[in-house]
């Protein structure tokens, strides 16, 4: 197994110091603790341990760290604010990586014309809401679950949000990049000089390469061009509530059609009763710890919090004109299913926000759900993409409840319907502090993964601790796609500098040790 060396990562941090100043590098025992994922068990944990971190607040300085890395032939793990939760927080996937902490550089540039803001990675969800608000400009930015995150970062990791902004990845437009021999490089039409256009454009001219830097150890994103949504004049909306299990069927067989048409406009997500429960109450309240949760109990919840089994917000967007009729053509889509519980939503351009992601609004609250099992609370998340259809996320609804009940876990599902496709995300929450838990979550993740992969689906994206788990179910031609990842990837850093194991792209340098 490949393995940083120790007395290397030291030295590169001493001289990082006089690039960025002793302040700004991070290198003690409690740092090391501060940079690993604290939603992961403490095995794990330490699995990903950095040496340290350091923190530039310029690209200089970042191409500065770059030359130092390559000299002591040391990894970088880039992380634009660290919060990806569920899927390794700041940590590296290699063991000892040096944390390149991007979160100091937080600049913020709006083309009000052009409808689209350039953000330095250190910008997080609230700081572009602030600014947003502050200047009372006429756009809504899309939030994750987690807004604490960065905007940048989030959608580098092709996270989503719930407006029609949503898929984040994209509507990126532009990147300025650090290669890992510290060149920069402008994409799209930012390769021009002084171009006004760079955020109007995507691709530019020839080969457009804004993808090849999401969810990849090819570069450092240094700005990030992001479209805004201009503010729309209303957002009606329909929040539906499904009463039994088997709901799940007729709710994503009725979403999927309007979804592909573009009547909805946004990628709304149907959640279970846990996803709704498990941020406003904890599971002692109603088990004992270690019994299973009866379905007594599942309902005593739904009857204290007023949820369905499965509940799902529709939101439409745009003049009255356009999303009254619109809005009436999803309620009749309803017409013939067995809705348990329907209330309408209505905001119009000069009412109090919202205050959902559904609106922009940037939220932490659910975070609050890995407190679910008591202890100190983790999860990872388990998001493999499949076709729209309601028969078979009813399948993988009952096949991942049996899953999760036989190693002792509490189903938290969620099916977003995309444009094409659904996006099942389950969040497998444990508690760090129970051992035959810790255990356990290794085992139902790889089950759910092999399980997925048989079926002939894999992840959208994945933890630090299973990038190779994931990455080996894109097999097709003897894994030609990781064949020709790993090609790019040794012409573009030859000492295997950035972020090795990446998506399971590991330089020539560590590929013997590919777990
Ligand atoms: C309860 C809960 C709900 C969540 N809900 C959502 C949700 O609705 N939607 C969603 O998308 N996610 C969600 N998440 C996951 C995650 O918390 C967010 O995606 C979060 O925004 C990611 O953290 P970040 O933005 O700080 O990105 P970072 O952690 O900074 O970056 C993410 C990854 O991208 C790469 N990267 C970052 N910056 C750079 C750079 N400058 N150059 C090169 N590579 C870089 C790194 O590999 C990094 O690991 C949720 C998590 C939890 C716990």
């Amino acid at each position: 197994m490949i393995q940083v060396q120790t007395s290397a990562a030291m030295a590169a941090l001493r001289a990082m110091e006089s690039v960025v100043g002793a302040r700004h590098v991070f290198s003690t025992d409690e740092d090391r603790r501060d940079y690993s994922d604290h939603f992961a068990p403490d095995e794990m944990e330490r699995l990903h341990e950095p040496s340290g971190a350091v923190a530039p607040a310029t690209v200089e300085e970042i191409q500065a760290i770059v030359r130092i890395a390559n000299e002591n032939k040391v990894p970088l793990w880039p992380i634009s604010r660290g919060k990806n939760f569920g899927y390794g927080g700041p940590a590296p996937v290699l063991k000892g990586s040096i944390v390149l902490d991007l979160s100091r550089m937080k600049k913020i540039e709006v083309d009000p014309a052009g409808g689209t803001v350039l953000v330095e990675p250190g910008v997080s969800f609230f700081d572009l809401y602030d600014y947003r608000q502050q200047r009372n400009l006429p756009f809504w930015i899309s939030v994750p679950g987690n807004s604490w995150g960065s905007v940048a970062g989030n959608a580098l990791d092709r996270g989503v949000g719930y407006t029609p902004y949503g898929d984040h990845a994209a509507r990126i437009c532009g990147l300025e990049v650090v290669l890992p021999d510290g060149d920069i490089v402008r994409t799209g039409m930012g390769a021009i000089s002084q171009g006004p256009t760079w955020q109007l454009y995507k691709t530019g001219f020839g080969p457009g390469w804004d993808t090849m830097f999401c969810q990849s150890n090819l570069g450092i994103v240094t700005k990030l061009g992001l479209w805004l949504m201009p503010e729309p004049e209303a957002v009606l909306g329909l929040n539906i509530d499904a009463d039994k299990p088997e709901d799940l069927k007729w709710l994503v067989d009725v979403l999927g059609p309007l979804r592909k048409a573009g009547i909805l406009q946004q990628s709304p997500s149907i959640g279970n009763w846990l996803r709704a429960a498990a941020t406003m109450t904890t599971r002692q309240e109603w088990a004992e710890p270690g019994n299973p949760l009866s379905d007594a109990a599942v309902q005593a919840i739904r009857d204290k919090f007023q949820i369905g089994w499965w509940g799902v917000a529709l939101r439409v967007y745009g003049p009255l004109e356009i999303a009254e009729p619109t809005l009436g053509l999803i309620r009749k889509a309803f017409d013939k299913q067995p809705v348990w519980k329907m209330a309408e939503t209505r905001w119009v351009r000069g009412d109090p926000p919202e205050g959902s992601p559904a609106t922009g609004v940037p939220v932490t609250y659910p975070l609050a759900n890995a407190n679910w099992f008591g202890g100190r609370g983790g999860h990872i998340s388990f998001s493999p993409v499949l076709p729209v259809d309601g028969d078979l996320a009813l399948r993988y609804f009952r096949r991942n409840s049996e899953l999760h009940a036989q190693f002792g876990f509490d189903y938290h599902p969620s099916f977003a319907i995309q444009d094409r496709s659904m996006n099942n995300i389950n969040q497998l929450l444990f508690d760090q502090d129970n051992p035959q838990m810790v255990e356990n979550l290794d085992k139902l993740f790889r089950t759910l993964v092999r399980e997925a992969a048989a079926d002939g689906y894999a992840e959208y994206r994945t933890h630090v601790g299973y990038m190779d788990v994931v990455a080996d179910t894109f097999d097709f031609n003897n894994h030609a796609l990781r064949r020709l990842n790993e090609r790019v990837k040794d012409a573009l850093d030859p000492n295997g500098i950035l972020a090795p194991g990446k998506s399971g792209i590991w330089p020539a340098s560590a590929r013997g040790g590919r777990p």
